[in-house]
């Protein structure tokens, strides 16, 4: 495996960009958007920036990671040669489905088709291609050249073959892949959102305020962020979206988003990104402010 294309060049794109180019494939990174393609690469120069002042690289390792990277606004022209594309775009349904049929027709019929989705069936993205045997869910971490996981997801139809193979190259990446299968949530989530959830609950039931809940658990737990920090962090919407999907998926009321979080996203106030969710990030500094809905 040589080539590898990243669609979309968002969050997550620029940080799978970062870490394939970094061990010497060739990536063509793409996205409908010029300006997150331009901002992808300034993200990318300055995190390895930050890793050559802890010298951990070195200048020409940096060069070299830039120039194993190109950038495409069409998607044929990024495809055309991919033994692996890995598909990082918005994580919507309709969009991912539409993604998948032209990448099915464009990329080399031996191409793996890989999707970093969150939440959406791999068994469902597969089913609309031809080659349903070689899609398969490579769900990374953000941030992802920090984060060790990929959680490698087989859908109902991947073959052992490609699961292997994506296991191995993810260990050639220098992460710690770890098998799972197709159902909602997968394993990452499906653990993870319902705790975040019963931690805004308890909020909502005034159980304790903000940097209560998230002390007990930061040293309660050794958990690095406590989950309302977390939740802004990943993005209220995006939450309450895995949500939905584990609510519908399992059809089982434990999984039902509690209406605080519902309020906070159709009040648009969704976490870290749009400056204010269970903390203020209008200061723009390191510190944590609870955000004054929630202040005692
Ligand atoms: P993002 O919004 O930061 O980036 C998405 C990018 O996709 C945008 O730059 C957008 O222009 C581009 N895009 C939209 N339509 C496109 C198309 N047709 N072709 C090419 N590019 C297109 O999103 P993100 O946070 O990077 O999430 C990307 C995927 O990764 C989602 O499936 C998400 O669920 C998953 N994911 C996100 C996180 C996270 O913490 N953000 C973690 C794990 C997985």
């Amino acid at each position: 495996m040589k080539n590898i294309t990243v669609i979309g060049a968002g969050t997550m794109g620029n940080g799978i960009a970062h870490v394939f180019a970094q061990k010497g494939y060739r990536v063509a990174l793409a996205d409908i958007s010029q300006d997150a393609l331009d901002k992808a690469l300034a993200t990318i120069g300055k995190n390895l920036d930050r890793m050559i002042r802890k010298e951990r690289i070195t200048a020409s390792d940096k060069a070299e990671t830039l120039g194993n990277i190109q950038t495409f606004q069409d998607l044929k022209v990024a495809v055309a040669e991919a033994d692996l594309v890995v598909e990082a775009a918005t994580e919507n349904i309709d969009l991912k489905l539409k993604i998948f049929q032209q990448m099915d027709e464009l990329a080399p019929a031996n191409a793996i088709l890989a999707t970093n989705t969150s939440s959406i069936s791999i068994t469902k993205i597969a089913a609309v291609t031809k080659r349903p045997e070689k899609v398969i869910g490579m769900h990374f971490m953000n941030p992802v050249p920090v984060m060790k996981l990929i959680e490698v997801i087989r859908g109902y139809a991947t073959s052992d073959e490609v699961t292997q193979t994506i296991m191995d190259l993810s260990i050639n990446l220098g992460k710690s892949p770890v098998e799972v299968n197709d159902y909602p949530g997968f394993v990452a989530n499906r653990i993870l959102l319902p705790m975040i959830n019963e931690a805004i609950s308890a909020l909502f039931e005034n159980v304790a305020g903000v940097a209560e809940i998230d002390t007990v658990m930061k040293l309660g737990m050794a958990h690095p962020m406590g989950p309302l920090q977390l939740a802004d962090f990943i993005g209220l919407d995006v939450c309450l979206s895995i949500l939905k999907v584990l609510h519908d998926g399992f059809g089982q009321p434990k999984y039902a988003p509690c209406p605080l979080l519902v309020n906070m996203v159709t009040a648009g106030k969704l976490g870290r990104k749009s400056g204010e969710g269970f903390y203020n990030y209008s200061h723009g500094g390191k510190e944590l402010v609870v955000a004054d809905n929630f202040k005692k």
